[in-house]
Parts: structure tokens; C-alpha cells; sequence
């Protein structure tokens, strides 16, 4: 099983869309996706239409040790996606896993618990920081997808994230790679937006996904529905870039074997 973190540690920047829909494309191409709700929000719980009441067991209580893997993964109405979600309990878990033994690879450990792996593909919706949670994620991770805002200060804070993952490579997990990253809230008819994606690319180069994610107001109406955008409307233009993100995603994962 590949596993692949969505991290920012800013917040709005798109990373539960991307999270919630990737994975539901990635799903509708045939793999078998687990997504893992690491934020205290659990928008990405929320916008699957997981409800509190199937949160039982959660990402906090697998964290902490309270719950095997198998107990706190819940089924979607997407087929072959499936999550562990997330409560507010989440919330005090940065400073409880600080008491705890293992405390930066909890989630690896309880990820490659459950062998042979039920699932081809693992991505992890991170929380808007650079705390314990993410990186329990960075240590769990083979690579890391960074959704990018198109605005004018997209790249601040991006120099910190860089210096968060050379510091888990140092540490802990020498392969962490960055899969890519991604361009969201596009807006063709902003000229900032325009000249945002310019500078991107000439900064970061071929890591930046080709695929850009357009500011798309279904993208944004679909989780108040509890449903990805791509069942909400599949063929807005915010699920057609979803659908080819995917892709483009899997053809820079070659090591990606189905799980027999
Ligand atoms: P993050 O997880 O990084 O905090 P979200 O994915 O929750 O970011 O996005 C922040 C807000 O912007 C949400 O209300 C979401 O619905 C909206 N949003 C995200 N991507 C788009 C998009 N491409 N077009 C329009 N709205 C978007
Ligand atoms: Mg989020």
C-alpha cells in the first residue's frame, strides 16, 4: 500500500477537497483508497458524509492506542473508498501523543498493522499546522501532495514546510518524497491568479502538477451534501480536474501495485 500525505500547514488551501476527491477518483479508476481524516475539524469525515454517530472509533483513538486499525474504518457510499474519521477528541491529541512512546510514528505503526493491506492507496488529510499530527503523517508517508493556493502569498510558508520534510528526512524517513504539488483555486479570469501559477512553476519547477484545480463553487457547495463533488456533479469543471489530477498523480506513482 502507497501512502500519500496532503499537507499545508495552511489553512483553506484546499487540502480536504483535494483529499476528499482525489481519493474518490482514485476510486472510481478501480484502486482500493483508505482516506484517513487527521484534522480535529473532520471536514473530510464530514464532506463523506460520515456521521458522528459512525465516528465511534476514530483516527484519535488509533493514534492513541485505543483501537486497531480495522475497528475505526468506516465505508463510504463511494465504492472501494473507504476512511478512518475524525472527531474533535483529535484535538488534544498533539498534546497527549507528546506523553506517549512512539509518539512520531504511531500512525506508521498502526498503518502497517493490518497486513496484507485491505487497501492499494492511503492518503492522509493533514491539519493545518506542522505539529505531531502532520508529522505522524510525514513519518507514515512514501510522499507528500501540497496543494498551493493561487494567491499572492502562496509561497510563504511553503520555505517552513520544505525545512519541516528535509528535518523528517533527516530523522526518520530518509524517502519521503514530494509526489507534487498542486495549483487549486483557479481563476482564469484573475490576472494575479494567472501570474501566482507563473512564478509557481518557475520557482518549483516539474514537481508542480500540470493539472490545476479551478475555483469551482460546486466543489465548495458538494460537502454541505455529504458527497464528493465528482457524485455531486461529475462533470463540473472542479470534478473534471479532480479526475485528471488523479491521473497524473498515478503516473508518478510506477511502484503503484494493485493489493492481491
Ligand atoms: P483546507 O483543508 O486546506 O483547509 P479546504 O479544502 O477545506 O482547505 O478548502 C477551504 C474552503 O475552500 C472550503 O470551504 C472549500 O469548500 C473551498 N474550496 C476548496 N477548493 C475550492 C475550489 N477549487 N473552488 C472553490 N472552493 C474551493
Ligand atoms: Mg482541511
Amino acid at each position: 500500500m502507497i501512502c500519500v500525505g496532503i499537507a499545508n500547514q495552511k489553512g483553506g488551501v484546499g487540502k480536504t477537497t483535494t483529499a476528499i476527491n482525489v481519493a474518490t477518483a482514485l476510486a472510481a479508476i478501480g484502486w482500493r483508497v483508505l482516506l484517513v481524516d487527521l484534522d480535529p475539524q473532520g471536514n473530510a469525515s464530514t464532506g463523506l458524509g460520515i456521521a458522528q454517530s459512525a465516528r465511534r472509533s476514530n483516527s484519535y483513538d488509533l493514534l492513541t492506542g485505543q483501537a486497531e486499525l480495522a475497528d475505526c474504518v468506516v465505508s463510504t457510499r463511494v465504492p472501494r473508498l473507504d476512511v478512518i474519521p475524525a472527531t474533535v477528541d483529535l484535538s488534544g491529541a498533539e498534546i497527549e501523543l507528546v506523553e506517549l512512546d512512539h509518539r512520531t510514528h504511531r500512525l506508521q505503526r498502526a498503518l502497517e498493522g493490518l497486513k496484507p493491506p485491505r487497501w492499494d492507496i492511503c492518503l492522509i488529510d493533514c491539519p493545518p499546522s506542522l505539529g505531531l499530527l502532520t508529522i505522524n503523517a510525514m513519518v507514515a508517508a512514501d510522499s507528500l501532495l501540497v496543494p498551493l493556493q493561487c494567491e499572492f502569498f502562496a509561497l510563504e510558508g511553503l520555505s517552513q514546510l520544505l525545512q519541516t520534510i528535509e528535518r523528517i528526512r533527516a530523522r526518520f524517513n530518509p524517502d519521503l518524497s514530494i509526489l507534487g504539488v498542486a495549483l487549486t483555486m483557479y481563476d482564469r479570469r484573475n490576472n494575479l491568479t494567472e501570474q501566482v501559477a507563473e512564478d509557481v512553476r518557475t520557482c518549483l519547477g516539474d514537481v508542480v502538477f500540470e493539472t490545476v484545480i479551478p475555483r469551482n463553487v460546486r466543489l465548495s457547495e458538494a460537502p454541505s451534501h455529504g458527497v464528493p463533488a465528482l457524485i455531486y456533479d461529475h462533470r463540473c469543471s472542479g470534478s473534471e480536474a479532480y479526475m485528471a489530477l488523479a491521473r497524473e498523480l498515478l503516473g508518478r506513482l510506477p511502484d503503484l501495485k494493485r493489493a492481491a
